[in-house]
């Protein structure tokens, strides 16, 4: 078995990052990637808006993620594409079963072995099922797109329900038209991207119908991808039904009110070929979870600190997998601090103080901060929970105000992020982090 310091899973923007720099701090690395080609779900993005933060350029998903690819592929870092990772074991926990010829020479060659804090990799191939040793393990592997079940939608169950995403593989990868009217339900970046996308291509977009009272997706993509195409934007409204025998033939739409219950009387029927469904992205996290990592229920993602390490030693996370990301720049930042992180780790017993936050964020990264080692600036990301006006973001320790910043709004799709440098507190165990965030109706 071949063993590495670093093992990546997810080849999209996140996981090539993570790679790149876990290399360039002198690890060995191997990146793992379930599909063909390197890039994640960049590959489907020919719009551009990708990389203004880091490269202070418009470039599409292709552009931005291949500067990455050639990168990587300038290091000579180990790769395999068309490889699933199907488990992750602890090594701790198999050394009781192993043979005694087998752990006398594990540990004669590694004394990390023994602690059991080290992992074994297990993928499946065309070559059939193989399994590499690792110490640390980045998991990069994206996120996934709500389905209709998710969403309970009554009536028939005819072809035409598809997710934003897989609409856009069809357009842009396949190059097949999926719908010639549609209705997308849910005003996520992915519907308002498809929504221009598919009028751009000939078809027509009857609306977007989002059932909270203000947009889920960016104000730039409302403004770009709807106002400038005469694309209806439809707030507090729903879908209530499906129409159709083998094709869908209509939808019901209803108003909702404030707790998103469906108005009666408010019924009408809009007539189309396809449903197109961007109502929210998840991280995938099954191989987080079977590691028994701790899950945050705001992000859904794994709970880490602030170098992205899992509740797990050696386990790092991030990219979509922690926490369903506005823009790329962040996902790259978030894989290049997590493959440096990986780089450098050496198992320790560590203490750590959790952040307390109140119920106006919707979420807040990290979650935790480990004490003792390590210097530098932490970056810290959140999202408010509803729009705020005049807001200010404090942190404070045992009460006592360490951080203060304004903002003119708040928006809970638009991810916000600030440094400090949190190692100058010398955090104790029973230190008391806490994050509060005050601002005014808008
Ligand atoms: C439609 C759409 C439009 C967007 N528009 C913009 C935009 O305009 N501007 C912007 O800045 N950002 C945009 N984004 C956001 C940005 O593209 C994403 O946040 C970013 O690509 C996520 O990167 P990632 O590496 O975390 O995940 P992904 O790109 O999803 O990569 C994850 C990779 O992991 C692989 N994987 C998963 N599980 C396994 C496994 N078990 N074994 C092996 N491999 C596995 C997957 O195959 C995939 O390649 C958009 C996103 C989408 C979906």
């Amino acid at each position: 078995m071949i063993s590495y310091d670093v093992i990546v899973i997810g080849g999209g923007p996140a996981g090539l990052a993570a790679a790149i720099s876990a290399e360039s701090e002198g690890a060995k690395v191997l990146l793992i990637e379930r599909e063909a080609k390197l890039g994640g779900i960049l590959k489907q993005c020919i719009h551009d808006g990708f990389g203004l933060i880091r490269f202070k350029e418009k470039l599409s998903g292709p552009e931005y993620a291949q500067r990455f690819i050639d990168e990587f592929h300038k290091r000579g870092i180990d790769y395999c594409v068309l490889t699933y990772v199907i488990g992750i074991e602890k090594l701790g926990h198999k050394i009781q079963d192993e043979t005694e010829q087998r752990i006398e020479h594990k540990l004669e060659h590694d004394t990390e072995y023994k602690s059991g804090h080290q992992y074994e990799v297990r993928v499946v191939n065309k070559k059939g099922v193989a399994a590499y040793i690792t110490k640390t393990i980045v998991l990069a592997t994206g996120c996934r797109e709500r389905t209709s079940k998710q969403i309970n939608i009554h009536g028939t169950r005819p072809s035409g329900v598809f997710s934003a995403g897989t609409a856009q593989a069809y357009i842009n990868i396949l190059g097949q038209k999926p719908t010639k009217k549609c209705v997308i339900l849910g005003s996520g970046d992915i519907g308002l991207i498809m929504a221009r996308r598919i009028t751009l291509e000939g078809g027509k977009v009857c609306g977007v119908y989002e059932a909270k009272d203000s947009p889920s997706g960016l104000t730039r993509n409302i403004m770009q991808c709807l106002d400038d195409y005469d694309i209806p934007l439809h707030l507090s409204h729903t879908v209530t039904r499906l129409y159709g025998h083998d094709r869908l033939e209509a939808v019901e739409i209803m108003k909702v009110d404030e707790r998103m219950d469906p108005i009666p009387g408010t019924e009408e029927i809009v007539e189309c070929d396809a449903l197109i469904l961007s109502v929210g992205l998840i991280p995938e996290n099954e191989l987080a979870e079977s590691l028994h990592t701790d899950i945050d229920p705001r992000t859904k993602g794994p709970v880490c600190d602030q170098e992205f390490m899992t509740n797990q030693p050696g386990v790092f996370i991030c990219g979509n997998a922690l926490h369903v990301n506005d823009l790329v720049d962040y996902v790259s930042e978030s894989g290049e601090l997590a493959g440096r992180a990986a780089a450098h780790y050496r198992y320790q017993d560590k203490e750590y103080v959790s952040i307390g936050i109140d119920k106006e964020f919707l979420y807040y990264l990290p979650q935790r901060i480990h004490i003792g080692d390590g210097k530098g600036e932490t970056i810290f990301y959140f999202r408010s929970s509803r729009v705020l006006k005049n807001a200010d973001i404090t942190l404070a320790l045992n009460g006592k105000e360490i951080l203060k910043k304004k903002y003119r709004f708040l928006k809970p799709p638009e991810m916000e992020s600030f440094k400090l440098d949190i190692s100058q507190f010398n955090l104790r165990r029973d230190d008391r982090l806490t994050a509060t965030l005050k601002g005014e109706n808008p």
